[in-house]
């Protein structure tokens, strides 16, 4: 499946999760076996030409993408959690969301200095999310030069914000 017919198994649901907002609903792709196969063979594409030693993928919408995407890949996968879901040691990255703060924690000694990182995640909006968690796993000595999204919404910027902070970005669909 390529691009365009992945996109019209995204939902649009309006006024989600406040007026005004059209939320891109990713559940239709997941449950949809050759979009889910589909998206995955196309994020491989993409991933094959970053040369990751590993893939990292923020809670909870990356894990899924993230998780099949290093199987595809045969690489680790390092999660991106959300504030106190770790049993260990974590170091974390505060973030604003349009209403308030949100904080992603990782575990540093899952990533080893200079390690190739790939980050992952379903959307990318305005990139803050995506920045703090490339800045999490800098702080824990990786490299991280790419992220890549099934997603990309460019009116909103985020691409923009990523080469601000030296990310490149990329995406099956925008
Ligand atoms: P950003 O930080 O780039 O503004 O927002 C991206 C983050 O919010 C991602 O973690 C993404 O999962 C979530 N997000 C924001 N808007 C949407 C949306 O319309 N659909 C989905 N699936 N996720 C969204």
């Amino acid at each position: 499946m390529g691009p365009d017919e992945l996109k019209g198994l995204i939902r649009t649901v309006p006024d989600f999760p406040k007026s005004g907002i059209q939320f891109r609903d990713i559940t239709t792709l997941l449950a949809h076996g050759e979009g889910l196969a589909g998206s995955i063979k196309q994020m491989a594409a993409i991933a094959r030409s970053l040369d990751a030693d590993a893939v990292a993928g923020i809670e909870a919408r990356g894990f899924i993408f993230g998780t099949a995407l290093a199987l595809e890949l045969e690489l680790g996968f390092v999660p991106l959690r959300k504030a106190g879901k770790l049993p260990v040691e974590t170091i974390g990255e505060d973030y604003a969301l349009e209403y308030g703060t949100a904080r992603l924690e990782l575990d540093p000694t899952l990533v080893s200095d200079g390690e190739k990182v790939l980050l992952i995640d379903d959307l990318l909006a305005t990139g803050g999310t995506a920045i703090a968690g490339a800045r999490l796993l800098r702080r824990a000595g990786a490299v991280v030069e790419h992220a890549l999204f099934v997603i990309d919404l460019p009116e909103l910027g985020g691409a923009r914000a990523l080469a601000d902070e030296t990310l490149k970005t990329h995406s099956v669909i925008s």
